[in-house]
Formats: C-alpha cells, structure tokens, sequence
C-alpha cells in the first residue's frame, strides 16, 4: 500500500488551496497550513515533528526565506513560486551545505514539460536557420507578479542555450535585434496560462502552444513531486522526475 504523506501546504493562496483540493487522492495529509509569518511562528521547530514534506507556492520576495526555514527544519521543500532564478544559485549552495532537500519547477504540469521537450528539439532544428524569428508569447491572469512568466524564462534559456545565435531577449516594445528573442507578455483576467513560440520567416511561420485549462495539472505534479522528493537529497527539477 502506498504510504500516506504529512503534508505542509506553505502558502494558501489560488495554488496552495489547489494543492490541499488534490492531496488526499495523491495520498497526502495535510498537516499545517502556512500562510504568513505568523503561522510561521505558530508552528515554530515542531512542525518538523507534524509533516513529512511541504509544498511552497508563495511570491518572489518570499519564497527563498521560506526555502531556508525548511531546510533549517530537515523538511524536504517542492516550490513552484516562480520569479527568483537570480536566487538560484544561493538556494543550492544552502542546500548543499546544510544537506537539503529542494524541489523546484516553473511549471509542474507533465503537459509542459513535454512542451518544453519540443521547445528544445525545435530550437536545435531551428538553429541551422537564421532566417526564422523567434517570437515567446505568454498569456496569464493579472495578479501574476512576474513578467514574463517562469515557464516563459525556462524556454528562453533552454533556446539561448541550444542556439549561442541568440544571446538574450527583449520585450518586443523594446524593439529587440536580431540576436535576441522577442517576447510579448499579455495580463487578462482570469485566464490559467498560455504559451506561444513561434517563428516567423518572410516566407511562412511555425508555432508551437501550450494551454493551460486550469491548475489541476499544476498541483498533482506538485504533489508527485513531493512524494518522489520525500528519501532524496539535493536539489532536483521536473526533468529529474519526468527523465526528460
Ligand atoms: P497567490 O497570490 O494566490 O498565493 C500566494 C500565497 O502566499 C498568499 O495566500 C499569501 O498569503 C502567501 N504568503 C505570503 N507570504 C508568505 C509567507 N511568508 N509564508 C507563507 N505564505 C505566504 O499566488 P498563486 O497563484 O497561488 O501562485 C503562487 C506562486 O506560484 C506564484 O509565484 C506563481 O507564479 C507560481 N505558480 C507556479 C506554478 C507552477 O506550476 N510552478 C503554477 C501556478 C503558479
């Protein structure tokens, strides 16, 4: 039988109360609930005795404290907050150091992680032909603080990377160059996420897209990702997980 997970949900915002809906069919408990600093300081060191592992979708001011406290407590962390990559660095340090247990992603749907697959594969095809154009737009609601959006950076540097062509990207109003990734990052109200790649020639256009219906997906891949996380140390993203 599948052994059931104490769960801590940090941050009960759209994404934590998604993740407390899905927990019981992922075969998690929710144990504590952590939603400002002072739930922090209601369930100080014993919430180390209360879960197994926490799930963290809070904001990028945040979510690097949040991080530390857990590793400090021996709690394995899954965080999809997204907007802190320039932190990255000094969360693995942290983790290394003080033998952590970190999980992060800018997106945990299985959907976009095939996605970011094919985003790969067609940037290496695409390198060979300069001619083409990128253009990444994304789409969310607007309360997202980020802009572009996690899963829109985690593109543009996988197509940096596969192409050196392009060495960095521009929102399209600040007129990039031919060396850069365009971007377009459009604010709607209550939309879950669209992202758009495309490439443009005089000649045709190629698109690759991905659309969100809603944030079921986002969840059970948070709490997959918590319960694969739960006997590993390190620090691990989706494509540890997927194998991708
Ligand atoms: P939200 O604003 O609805 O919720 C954030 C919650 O964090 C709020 O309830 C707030 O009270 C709480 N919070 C603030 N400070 C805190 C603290 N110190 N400790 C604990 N909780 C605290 O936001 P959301 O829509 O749930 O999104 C959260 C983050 O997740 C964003 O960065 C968003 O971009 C990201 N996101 C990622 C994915 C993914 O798959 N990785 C999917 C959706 C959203």
């Amino acid at each position: 039988m599948t052994k059931l997970i104490k769960l801590a949900i940090v941050g009960y915002g759209k994404m934590g109360k998604e993740i407390e809906k899905y927990a019981p069919q992922s075969g998690c408990k929710v144990e504590a609930i952590i939603d400002n600093p002072q739930d922090w300081e209601k369930y100080g060191s014993q919430l180390s005795q209360l879960v197994d592992v926490a799930i963290e979708f809070t904001s990028p001011g945040v979510v690097v404290q949040n991080l530390k406290k857990l590793m400090d407590l021996k709690i394995p962390a899954v965080t999809g907050t997204t907007g802190w990559g320039k932190d990255l660095p000094a969360v693995e340090k942290y983790c290394m150091e003080s033998n952590g247990s970190i999980f992060y992603a800018s997106n945990f749907s299985i959907g976009v992680n095939l996605f970011f697959a094919l985003n790969r594969y067609l940037a290496s095809l695409m390198a060979d032909y300069p001619t083409y154009r990128p253009l990444l737009e994304e789409t969310h609601h607007t309360q997202k603080l980020d802009a572009p959006s996690g899963t829109a950076v985690t593109m543009l540097e996988d197509i940096m990377q596969i192409n050196p062509a392009l060495k960095g990207w521009k929102f399209e109003k600040e007129h990039p160059s031919q060396e850069e990734v365009s971007v377009i990052a459009h604010r709607i109200e209550n939309v879950t996420g669209t992202h758009k790649l495309t490439y443009e020639s005089d000649i045709d256009t190629l698109s690759i897209e991905h659309t969100a219906h809603n944030r079921e997906g986002f969840a059970k891949g948070a709490l997959l990702a918590a319960r694969w996380l739960m006997d590993k140390k390190g620090i691990f993203t989706m494509n540890d997980l997927l194998k991708l």
